[in-house]
C-alpha cells in the first residue's frame, strides 16, 4: 500500500516532532487549531455514513464500526484498507491529525471473520485468574491491530445485578470485586505503553451503573444512594483508571432518574476530578438522542452533554447536524472554549500517545495472529477455567474415554454461534457455524478417544438404553443489548425441554451443558440430571468444554453471580438473605472429596519484605491458620494483581525486579481442591534506584504513608489495615 508524504504545510512544526513531550506537542497543537479543528477531534462518526472525503472536509476525530454499523470488511486485509482510506483523508487536513478507529471488541475481535473468539465476561469471571484475562487482553490486542484498528470499546465493567438485564454476560460478575481484579484486561488491550507494539487503547464502559437498573431493565434506571452507587458500582472504574485506562463510555442509563450523558458530578467532578481519570470521555451510540426523551437531538443536547464533561461524541448517523450544533454552540457562548480545549487536549493526547503521529496507516504485519493456533490454545485453557461443575451426582464426571457409546444432543451441541452468543460479526450474533472453531460436538468427538462411539442426534431422537450417557447441551440463543432482556420467564425453551424429555425417557443418565449468558431457572429440571455443567457462552473453542467432560482438566471455575431457585427472586445477590439455588462463588471440582465443599482457607498475615534490592526482595508472610475444606496445599503470590508464584511454604523470593520501581504484593492460600483465600493486605514497595542495599529504597505500610532512608534489609509489621 502507498502511504502519501505528509504535506509541506504541516512538517517541521513542534507537535511534530517525536522528541518534545506530549503534553508539549498537544500545547503546539492546540494552539494552531481553528474552531473546525476542534469540533471535528469532538465527532465520532460510523462508517456507512462517512466517506474518506467527509473526514477531511469536516475534520472527523474519529469513526466507528459500531453494532449497528452497515456491514463492514470481511477480511482483516479489508479492514485494514478501509483504515488506511480514513487515515488518508484525515492526513488530507492541514494540520494533518490522524483518526482514531473504535470498534466493540469485546471478546476477542469479534468483529472480523477469522478472529479468536474467546468466552465472554461472564465466564471470564467464574475463572477467577487476571493474569489469564490480561493474557487475553494481550491476545486481542494483536488481533484488533492485525485488523489495523487502535480502539476498542472495551472492557465492560458492568456489576451485573439483575440477571434479566440482557447484557449479563458482558459482565464480570455480581460483585465489584471481579470486574476491579479482572481491570488486568487494560493491561493486555493496552500493553506497556501505547505506542508499543500491538498496543490498542482501552474503554472502560459504561459509567456508571448500568448493571443496576430496577428490573434488569437495559438502558435502564439505577436506584440507589450515592453510597451505594460509589461501593457497588464505582471500583472497577477506579481500577481502570489505576491500570490507565485510554477511554471511558458513559451509560445510557441513568442514576436516580438523571441520565448519565448529561451527569456532570459524576462526570467531571467524580471521574475526572476524584478518580484523577486523564483520558477521553465518549459518549455511547446516539445516546445524547436521549437526553430530552425525545427522538433525534438539538443543540442544547449537545450543550448539555459537552458541559457535563462528554469529549468526543458517537453520533452515528447526522453527524454533520452535529458539528453545526456544537460550532453553533460554541459560538453563542453556551459551551466555554474552556471546555473544549480541555476535550481536545485529552483527545489528543491519546492520540499522540498511541504514536499515530508517527505511524498513522495499520500495522499488517499481525495480520497474522488472528486466529491463530496460539491464541486458540489460549482460549482452549480459557473455556477450561470458566466451566462450573455444578452437581455431578454418582461421580459421573469426568467421563472415561474407554469405550461404550454417548449420546449428544441439544440445540447448541454442534453450533459455534450458539457458543459466541452476541457480539459475534454482527451485533446480536446468530446460530449456526457463523464462525471458524470448534463445537462441543467436535471437541467430544475428538477427545472421547477410539473406542468410544459418539452418536448425535440435535433433538435427542434414537437415543435407546444401550448408550452409557447422554451429553445435552442446551441454553440461550444469541442476543445483544436491547434484544435480550428477559422480563417474564427465565426458563429453558421448549425446544430444549423437549430434548431432555426425550433423553431422559431413555433412563440414561444425562449431563447438561448450560450454554446461556446468565443463569436459568431451572430448579424444576435439575433433580432429572446426573450433572450439570455452566459453561456460559465460550465463544469458538468449544473443546474445551470437552477437556472437562472427559476430565483432561478438573474444573476450577467458581460462580460469578448468585443462581435463582426461580426467576421470582430476581435481583437476588451475594448477601441479600434469599436462598439461592447455587450461592456465589460455588463451583465443584472432581478432586473435592465432599461435593459442595467449597471451604477456602483462612486469608494469610500481612506479608513482610526482607533483602529489598533493586532487583529483588524476599517476601515471608505468617501462614494461614486453618486449612480450609481439604487440607492447606500452598499461597498465591500477587504482584500487582497477577498471580506470579504458587510456593508451597509461606515465603517467596522475587526476581527480576526493575530498580526504582513500585510494586504492590499480596498473598492467597489454597487448598488442595483449589478453593483459595481471600488475598492479604497490599505490601507496596518501591526498590532502590541502584546498587544493594541502598539508602533510598521506600516501602509503604497499609496506610499511604510512605518512608524512605532505609538501608539494607526492610521489615515491615502489619498495622492493621489494606492499602
Ligand atoms: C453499546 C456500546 C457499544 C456501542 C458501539 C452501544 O449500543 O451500548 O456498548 O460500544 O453501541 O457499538
Amino acid at each position: 500500500m502507498t502511504v502519501p508524504a505528509a504535506p509541506a504545510a504541516a512538517a517541521g512544526l513542534p507537535y511534530q516532532d517525536p522528541t518534545l513531550p506530549v503534553a508539549t506537542r498537544v500545547a503546539d497543537l492546540l494552539g494552531r487549531m481553528s474552531l473546525d479543528d476542534k469540533v471535528g477531534q469532538m465527532t465520532q462518526s460510523e462508517r456507512g455514513t462517512t466517506t474518506a472525503a467527509d473526514v477531511t472536509t469536516f475534520r472527523v476525530g474519529s469513526v466507528l464500526s459500531g453494532g449497528g454499523s452497515a456491514p463492514s470488511p470481511n477480511t482483516p486485509t479489508g479492514w485494514a484498507d478501509m483504515y488506511d482510506n480514513y487515515q488518508r483523508g484525515a492526513l488530507a487536513t492541514p494540520l494533518q491529525i490522524p483518526i482514531l478507529y473504535g470498534i466493540d471488541a469485546v471478546h476477542g475481535n469479534n468483529n472480523v471473520p477469522g478472529s479468536t473468539i474467546f468466552p465472554h465476561n461472564i465466564g471470564l469471571g467464574a475463572t477467577r485468574d487476571p493474569a489469564l484475562v490480561q493474557q487475553i487482553g494481550r491476545a486481542t490486542a494483536e488481533e484488533v491491530t492485525g485488523a489495523g484498528l487502535d480502539w476498542t470499546f472495551a472492557p465492560c465493567l458492568c456489576v451485573a445485578r439483575n440477571d434479566r438485564w440482557g447484557r449479563t454476560y458482558e459482565s464480570f460478575g455480581e460483585k465489584p470485586e471481579i470486574a476491579t481484579a479482572m481491570t488486568t484486561i487494560v493491561d493486555g488491550l493496552q500493553g506497556s505503553r501505547l505506542d508499543g507494539p500491538a498496543s490498542v487503547l482501552a474503554t472502560a464502559k459504561h459509567y456508571i451503573g448500568d448493571g443496576g437498573t430496577t428490573g434488569g431493565t437495559d438502558q435502564g434506571n439505577t436506584q440507589l444512594t450515592e453510597a451505594e452507587l460509589r461501593a457497588i458500582h464505582l471500583p472497577p472504574f477506579a481500577a481502570a483508571v489505576e491500570h490507565g485506562v485510554g477511554s471511558v463510555m458513559i451509560s445510557y442509563s441513568s442514576f436516580n432518574g438523571a441520565k448519565l450523558h448529561g451527569h456532570e458530578y459524576l462526570i467531571t467532578d467524580v471521574l475526572k476530578g476524584e478518580l484523577g481519570f486523564t483520558g477521553f470521555v465518549v459518549s455511547d451510540w446516539a445516546a445524547i438522542d436521549q437526553l430530552d426523551g425525545q427522538r433525534g437531538f438539538t443543540q442544547a443536547e449537545v450543550v448539555t452533554a459537552v458541559n457535563a464533561g462528554l469529549d468526543m461524541i458517537m453520533v452515528p448517523t447526522d453527524w454533520k447536524t452535529f458539528v453545526g450544533y456544537l460550532r453553533a454552540a460554541v459560538q453563542a457562548g453556551q459551551i466555554p472554549m474552556t471546555r473544549i480545549d480541555d476535550a481536545n487536549r485529552r483527545i489528543l493526547t491519546k492520540k499522540f500517545e498511541l504514536g499515530l503521529f508517527e505511524k498513522p496507516y495499520a500495522d499488517r504485519s499481525y495480520a497474522t495472529t488472528i486466529g491463530s493456533a496460539a491464541h486458540r490454545t489460549l482460549a482452549r485453557q480459557a473455556v477450561r477455567q470458566s466451566q462450573v461443575l455444578l452437581k455431578n451426582a454418582e461421580g459421573i464426571l469426568p467421563l472415561a474415554k474407554s469405550g461404550g457409546k454417548i449420546f449428544v444432543a441439544g440445540k447448541s451441541a454442534d453450533d459455534i454461534g450458539n457458543q459466541s452468543g452476541g457480539w459475534t460479526l454482527s451485533w446480536q450474533g446468530a446460530s449456526g457455524n457463523t464462525v471458524p472453531g470448534t463445537s462441543v460436538l467436535a471437541g467430544i468427538r475428538a477427545i472421547a478417544g477410539s473406542g468410544t462411539t459418539v452418536t448425535y442426534d440435535r433433538d435427542g431422537a434414537g437415543i435407546d438404553n444401550t448408550y452409557r450417557a447422554a451429553i445435552a447441551v442446551v441454553g440461550e440463543t444469541p442476543y445483544a443489548e436491547g434484544q435480550g432482556d428477559r422480563p417474564g420467564s427465565m426458563s429453558l425453551d421448549a425446544t430444549d425441554l423437549a430434548t431432555l424429555s426425550r433423553l431422559r425417557a431413555s433412563g440414561v443418565p444425562v449431563i447438561v451443558v448450560l450454554v446461556s449468558g446468565r443463569p436459568l431457572d431451572i430448579a424444576a429440571e435439575i433433580g432429572n440430571w446426573t450433572a450439570l455443567i455452566a459453561a456460559w457462552l465460550p465463544g469458538s473453542e468449544g473443546a474445551g468444554v470437552a477437556d472437562v467432560l472427559f476430565g483432561d482438566y478438573a474444573p476450577t471455575g467458581k460462580l460469578p453471580v448468585t443462581w435463582m431457585q426461580s426467576a421470582a427472586q430476581q435481583p437476588i445477590n451475594d448477601g441479600d438473605g434469599k436462598t439461592p439455588l447455587f450461592p456465589y462463588g460455588f463451583g465443584l471440582t472432581y478432586s473435592t472429596t465432599t461435593p459442595g465443599d467449597t471451604t477456602a482457607p483462612s486469608t494469610p498475615g500481612f506479608p513482610t519484605a526482607t533483602a529489598v534490592t533493586a532487583t529483588g526482595l524476599t517476601l515471608t508472610w505468617p501462614a494461614s491458620t486453618d486449612t480450609g475444606g481439604s487440607g492447606l496445599a500452598g499461597y498465591d503470590v500477587y504482584r500487582d494483581g497477577l498471580l506470579v508464584a504458587s510456593p508451597d511454604t509461606a515465603s517467596y523470593t522475587v526476581t527480576g525486579l526493575t530498580a526504582g520501581t513500585s510494586y504492590a504484593f499480596s498473598v492467597a492460600a489454597r487448598d488442595a481442591a483449589g478453593n483459595r483465600s481471600a488475598r492479604s493486605p497490599v505490601l507496596a514497595v518501591t526498590t532502590p534506584t541502584g546498587g544493594t542495599p541502598a539508602a533510598s529504597c521506600r516501602v509503604r505500610y497499609t496506610t499511604n504513608d510512605w518512608s524512605t532512608g532505609f538501608t539494607g534489609t526492610v521489615a515491615l509489621t502489619n498495622t492493621g489495615s489494606a492499602a
